[in-house]
């Protein structure tokens, strides 16, 4: 299926005004995001702008002082009113997140790390879990690795075990919180194209990253925050090559 075709089908996640204080300073000012099924979401903006807190506050990482959220599957979470256990857990369920560091469990092996969440949390069957993470595995040219800790890994290869372990919670959507900016620059292209050919199978996912080029590539949607709102967004083609806002431009202009 074509990315248009996909683009076409209903939305999946649908956020609206979310807004978030720490202290007393109000870090996302109503935030709105829309993603529809198959589709890439990429956030870019300036360091500080709000982008991981609202990649954290759609897993329920991170819970909004006010807004909506409402997640295929999950019943709409209501910030201004207040969520309970139950409903974070069911927001949760809904995403897998890859972190800018991959936080993987240095006391287990790559295989071990893989189906912790889907053994252990989710309690399916051990043989189907370890059957999928080997395919997953392998599907990330990590066949070989299964044994191995993740001290014994380069950081991408760490990155990619990183993926697979997302990938293995079967989640509806995957969240990226800048995955490639604790790499040493040789090894972001291969995390990068792993993400890229997963967005190409049809994944549903939300993008937080410095990495212009690919967001410009693997994009649907570019959403450009600054100051915790949305200054600008819409297809790469128009945000890129003729951003509408002067902060956009300007944005653009200091990192290309
Ligand atoms: P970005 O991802 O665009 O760099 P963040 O969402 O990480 O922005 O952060 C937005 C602002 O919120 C920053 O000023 C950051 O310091 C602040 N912030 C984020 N998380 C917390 C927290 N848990 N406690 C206090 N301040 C936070």
């Amino acid at each position: 299926m074509s990315r248009a075709e996909r683009s076409g089908t209903s939305a999946l996640l649908t956020a609206r005004g979310l807004r978030k204080s720490f202290d007393d300073r109000e870090v996302l000012r109503g935030v709105d995001l829309t993603l529809h099924r198959g589709e890439v979401v990429v956030l870019i903006g300036p360091s500080g702008s709000g982008k991981t807190t609202v990649l954290r506050s759609l897993n329920g990482l991170e819970i909004p002082d006010a807004g909506t959220l409402e997640i295929a599957g999950a019943p709409e979470a209501d910030f201004t009113v207040g969520i309970d256990k139950n409903e974070r857990f069911a927001l949760r369920d809904r995403s897998a997140m890859v972190f800018q560091h991959h936080n993987l469990f240095p006391h287990l092996t790559v295989l071990q790390n893989v189906i912790e969440g889907p053994w252990r949390v989710q309690r399916r069957p051990k043989d189907e879990v370890v059957a999928e993470a080997r395919a997953l595995l392998s599907r990330v040219g990590l066949a070989d690795k299964e044994d191995a800790y993740p001290h014994e890994l380069s950081g991408g290869q760490q990155q990619r075990v990183g993926i697979v372990r997302a990938l293995a919670l079967k989640p509806e959507l995957l969240l990226f919180d800048e995955p490639t900016s604790a790499l040493d620059p040789e090894l972001v292209g291969e995390v990068l194209l792993v993400i890229k050919e997963l967005a190409d199978e049809g994944w549903s996912m939300v993008v937080v990253t410095h990495e212009l080029a690919f967001a410009r590539e693997a994009a649907d949607h570019v959403l450009f925050l600054d100051g915790g709102v949305v200054v600008e967004e819409g297809p790469p083609e128009q945000l890129f090559t003729a951003p509408r806002h002067e902060r956009t431009q300007r944005f653009l202009t200091r990192i290309l």
